[in-house]
This record gives structure tokens, sequence and C-alpha cells, in this order.
């Protein structure tokens, strides 16, 4: 055998592998909809592939996996790159899920169907303004800091009202609901925000586009569906541990 037959053999190895993680997740996901009698299709998995090359994401969307979450823009905006050029891979949908910087706000809205790391008005009326006129709008999600935590991102409960207000007159954004990263497991912080995605909801009937509480990731994702998620992002549970 050569090099490069056994380098080959790796790296099939290492997609079924990968194929069999993110079928097993899906599993999960699915099993927890079950639970909560949802349907499979009402929770979106979003496939968090940070610091994992192109390749392993093109492996899952040709698997049927749609929806890709990246946190760091530089290695975000080469992967993306990467696999437009690549004809046989289907169109993606890519979230941006890392902190939003106001220098970066051009390159996100160029490249990036959703947005679920809004936290504050510049940072939203840059995105409107910068998103290019032939692309849908933006889908955003506002992050709370549902436990107030002074060291997280987010932006508090308390100025959720005027956030949502200034956001929804923007018409290069579309706002669809709320994200979290609570604080510790096994607290009512799914609940709590649950509970503020409904009222918002019901105080808001002129949002209709108001359908998506992304919470829960690789270890919390049934708990999170249990508590009205409607999209997990799972990273480790699908990839593999990151370096
Ligand atoms: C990295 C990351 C995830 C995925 O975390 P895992 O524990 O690897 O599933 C989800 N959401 C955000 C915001 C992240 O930064």
């Amino acid at each position: 055998m050569t090099a490069f037959d056994t380098q080959n053999e790796k790296d099939n190895i290492e997609n079924i592998n990968l194929i069999e993680s993110w079928q097993q997740v899906n599993k999960q996901v699915a099993q927890a909809c079950a639970q909560a009698t949802k349907q499979h299709h009402e929770v979106t998995l979003l496939a968090v592939s940070k610091t994992k090359p192109a390749e392993m994401v093109a492996t899952l969307v040709q698997q049927g996996q749609c929806d890709f979450g990246e946190n760091y823009l530089q290695e975000a905006l080469e992967k993306i790159q990467v696999l437009r050029e690549q004809p046989a891979c289907k169109p993606i949908i890519w979230h941006y899920i890392g902190s939003i910087q106001r220098n970066k706000t051009r390159d996100i809205a160029e490249h990036f169907d959703w947005v679920q790391t809004l936290e504050r008005e510049i940072i939203a009326k840059r995105l409107n303004e910068q998103r290019p006129a032939e692309l849908p709008p933006l889908n955003v999600l506002i992050q709370v800091n549902i436990d107030n935590e002074d060291s997280k991102s987010g932006c508090m409960p308390a100025e959720l009202p005027a956030l949502i207000s200034a956001i929804k007159h923007y018409e290069r954004l579309q706002l669809r609901g709320l994200m979290i990263i609570p604080a510790k497991a096994n607290t009512d912080a799914f609940a709590r925000t649950k509970q503020l995605f409904e009222d918002i909801k019901i105080e808001h009937p002129e949002l209709p586009q108001w359908d998506t509480l992304s919470m829960g990731m690789s270890g919390d994702m049934g708990e999170a569906i249990a508590n009205g998620s409607t999209m997990v992002r799972v990273g480790t549970a699908i990839f593999g541990a990151r370096a």
C-alpha cells in the first residue's frame, strides 16, 4: 500500500466516524422532539463547524445537513469561499455565532444568512446598512444574557424591549427570535428564556417571523428541546473535540 492509499483510507475512516456522529445527534434530536411531542422538523440542527476543515462541512452537506455555525470570522470567510467554489456542494445556510466587532460587520452582512449574537443597537444599524441589496434580509437573533452575568455577552433582559423596538424598523434585518448560552447546567434558564420568547411574541404581533429560539449545545440539547428550543447548536458531539 502506498502512502497515498493510507491517507485515503484514513480520510475514509474519519468521514465514516463523522457521518455516524452526525446521525447519532440527529437521532438524539428526533428522540427529544418525540418526548416533547414535537415534529422533528420543528427543531433545526445547527452544525457548529468552528476550527473544523471545509472538507468535514462538505461531507455533512452531502448527507443533507443544511445549517452551519461559525464563530471566528476570518476562518469562516475562507471556508465559505472554498465551499462556494465547489459546484458539487449544495448551498449552505451560514450562521454567525461569534462575538461581533464593530469593524467586522460588513463581512458578516455580506457572507452570512443568519447572525445569532446581536446584542447592541449600533451593530444592528451597521448590519442593516451593510446588507447587500441583492440578498434577502439578514436573519437575526438577539443574544440574551439570561443569567445577568457580568462577564457574559448578550443584552440584559431589561434592555430587550428597547433593542427590539430599534431592530424591528430595520428593513434589511429580519428579527427571528432569541439565542442564549446559559451560565450553568440544570437551572431554569431555558424555561425562563422560553417564557420571555412567548411574551415577546404576544407583545409584538407585528413580528410575524418571530419563530426561533436558539438554545442547547452538545451537553444539553435534550433539555433545551424539552424546554422549547427550536434550534440546537451542536459542535463537539458531531465533529469531535476542538484543539
Ligand atoms: C462552540 C459553540 C457551540 C457548540 O458547542 P459544543 O459544546 O461544541 O456543542 C454552540 N454555541 C456557541 C455560541 C458556540 O460558541
